[in-house]
């Protein structure tokens, strides 16, 4: 990670003056102040354990509590992070990952200090494969620039079955895929926070973090760079 620390202040300081990812002006900033104030932010009142906005306790929480203790979540899903998101995921273009990683890490700033490590949620060997990366770790690579920053561990859980629909599996077939992720190292004890891109749903986070739970884990946390505020499953 020094080597990550290293290259990213080599390139800042040989480029002072970057264009901002959003309006391409010049200015000294990943994103610019004015495009910072313009984005959608998940403002309070929000939901303590899924970030959804609207309320402390959102009725899906009150309903059911999910596995995660808490969610860091500070940016709505829309336009422009969703294109570029979306750039990231699918054209496999990075050009704006350092960008969308600056804005995930104004958000990983606010974590309890006494978090022990950092889960980014993990691909499948099929879609690591077919993507070539992990957008998660790509979106980490700014806040691992950071020299006092919690170590991310990617070796902790791996995902045992991929699950292309994930989302679109209702409540009964997501309870059948239980399974789906495999905790590789004692974590008794630990405070633990994963990381994800986005809620498409609360589902992937939570079976993980039920996984994490049952395999001894103290607390464990959410953050997320966007979430979505509509087609809550
Ligand atoms: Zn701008
Ligand atoms: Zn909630």
């Amino acid at each position: 990670m020094i080597n990550q620390w290293l290259k990213y202040y080599k390139w800042r300081l040989l480029n002072p003056i970057i264009p901002c990812a959003i309006c391409k002006i010049p200015n000294t900033s990943l994103v610019c102040t004015y495009c910072l104030s313009e984005l959608e932010v998940n403002q309070y009142p929000k939901c303590n354990y899924c970030a959804k906005p609207g309320a402390d306790f959102c009725n899906n929480c009150n309903y059911i509590i999910p596995a995660f203790n808490h969610t860091y979540c500070d940016y709505i899903y829309a336009t422009p992070l969703n294109k570029m998101l979306h750039h990231l995921k699918y054209k496999y273009n990075k050009s704006n990952s350092w960008a969308l990683g600056y804005l995930l890490n104004k958000t990983l700033s606010k974590v309890k200090t006494d978090t022990d490590f950092i889960i980014p949620v993990p691909l499948s060997n099929a879609r690591l494969t077919a993507r070539g990366f992990n957008q998660v770790l790509e979106l980490l690579k700014y806040y691992c620039t950071k020299l006092n920053h919690i170590p991310v561990k990617t070796y902790i859980v791996s995902k045992i079955i991929d699950t292309p629909h994930y989302a679109a599996l209702n409540r009964q077939e997501r309870q059948a895929q239980q399974a789906i992720f495999q905790v590789n190292k004692n974590i008794a004890g630990k405070n633990i926070l994963i990381v994800d891109d986005v809620n498409t749903t609360r589902s992937t986070a939570n079976t993980l973090a039920k996984a994490l739970k049952a395999a001894g884990a103290k607390r464990v946390e959410l953050c997320i760079l966007m979430r979505t505020v509509i087609h809550e499953k």
